[in-house]
């Protein structure tokens, strides 16, 4: 493979051309393809069709408490949903608080309760002049929209292999009272599938904020979404981390069973110390009487214990396994060694990100929409939906089938190949 950049403007044209024939091909079939959203496929939802067995009109549907779970009752979650949401997080059961099926729902209720409430006493951040966010990046679109819709200021923080850049997180976080929290997706994170080392979440459970009511945003969406048994990342666990340190609250953890059993209809949680769990329940007692306690009788009988999700995880992984092997081995092939993109192979979760050259990535995801397929919009990954670069695209291989994915990856490369020619040739 020869880098494009030390070919000459002849040799470019030439192959521009050869590129351009292979693209009008693939267009002339007409295919609509979607690689835009991290959704289960179908094979992976059926995964979970039994659950809707567990319950039945002759079933026993008191919770362990003995509670009647179809009345009303239990603010925080049933006892034994409880238990394994606690050790899917790997919390204990008493720092957990269950609410209804999205862990973006509760990010959403805990930024606007601190908007107008305050975090544990202190001044509503909505009467204050300025809120400011730390966000990295590439990140995850939907916390930098709940961000954006309350007025907060984002500031980008570059992600490193190894997690966010910790010195620029500790010079800021250290110095600015009006930074009053970070997004984070720890594991497998959203867009890079990057886990933070060791050393970065030691370093976080070690910030020294300038504001009291500063709070790390854990947001452990992909906590046990391994795509390799023999290949895993493990990530330390921030709340015990941040006890030892002597700083119990400043870290709200948030999970879900989205990608486990029924995106939009699972079971999410919050977990943080007993301290923030008290500040979180005054609200919660008057925003409900309490969550859909069917839904979680369901997750709990149905999973058994963590054991049981762990292996419901396994049959997840290899359904999605060949699916990232495939995009990954065609970004390999086709375009190792070119030097017109970079991307990294993730152990699990659900995207894989590839950065272009600079100013090609929004051309690249047209050029793409022009042969029928459809990626995340590039600047999506940013606050603001603007990525100073214009680099970085979000691929997400988990929904198309097998034999779509083929395709969707072929469109992704030649697309790629001609854009990037294009921007050489300027
Ligand atoms: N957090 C991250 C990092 C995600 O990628 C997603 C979904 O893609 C969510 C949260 C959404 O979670 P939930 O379905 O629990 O609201």
């Amino acid at each position: 493979m020869v880098a494009y950049e030390e070919l000459s403007k002849e040799e470019l044209l030439q192959l521009k051309s050869d590129l351009e024939a292979q693209f009008e091909d693939v267009k002339a079939q007409n295919l609509h393809l979607d690689m835009s959203r991290g959704k289960p496929s179908t094979e992976q939802l059926n995964l979970s069709m039994d659950m809707m067995d567990v319950l039945r009109s002759d079933s026993d549907l008191v919770c362990e408490e003995g509670v009647d779970c179809r009345n009303y009752g239990v603010l925080d979650g049933i006892a034994e949903a409880k238990q394994l949401l606690a050790d899917m997080m790997e919390v204990p059961k008493d720092n957990i608080v269950i609410f209804g099926n999205s862990s973006l729902n509760i990010m959403y209720d805990t930024i606007a309760r601190s908007m107008t409430h305050g975090v544990m006493g202190s001044t509503p951040w909505a009467k204050l002049d300025k809120v400011k966010f730390l966000c990295p990046v590439p990140g995850y679109d939907r916390h930098f929209a709940i961000t954006e819709y309350f007025g907060i200021e984002m500031i980008n923080v570059p992600m490193t292999p190894t997690g966010p850049d910790m010195d620029m997180v500790e010079e800021l976080v250290s110095t600015d009272p009006a930074i009053k929290g970070i997004w984070c997706v720890p594991k497998y994170s959203n867009p890079q599938g990057i886990t933070y080392s060791d050393e970065t979440v030691h370093r976080f459970a070690k910030l020294n904020p300038a504001a009291k009511d500063f709070r790390i945003f854990w947001d452990n969406a992909y906590g046990i979404h391994h795509l390799y048994e023999d290949k895993q990342d493990y990530l330390i666990e921030i709340l015990m981390e941040c006890k030892k340190e002597g700083h119990p609250d400043m870290v709200y953890k948030f999970s879900s069973t989205s990608k486990i059993s029924f995106p939009g209809s699972g079971i999410a949680a919050i977990a943080a110390s007993d301290a923030n769990l008290a500040d979180i329940r005054k609200q919660m007692r008057i925003q409900t009487i309490g969550h859909d306690k069917l839904n979680q009788l369901r997750h709990a009988r149905y999973f058994g214990n963590i054991h049981g999700m762990v292996q419901h995880m396994k049959k997840h992984a290899d359904i999605l396994r060949p699916k990232f092997d495939i995009v990954l081995n065609t970004l390999d092939k086709e375009l190792g060694g070119l030097g017109i993109g970079s991307w990294l192979a993730p152990r699990g979760g659900y995207f894989i990100s590839f950065d272009s050259m600079d100013g090609c990535a929004k051309a690249i995801v047209a050029k793409a929409k022009d042969a029928g397929l459809v990626m995340t919009g590039a600047g999506a990954t940013f606050p603001y939906g603007k990525d100073p670069k214009d680099s970085n695209i979000r691929i997400a291989p988990s929904y198309p089938t097998v034999k779509e994915l083929k395709l969707a990856a072929k469109i992704f490369v030649l697309s790629v190949k001609l854009v990037s020619i294009d921007k050489l040739l300027q």
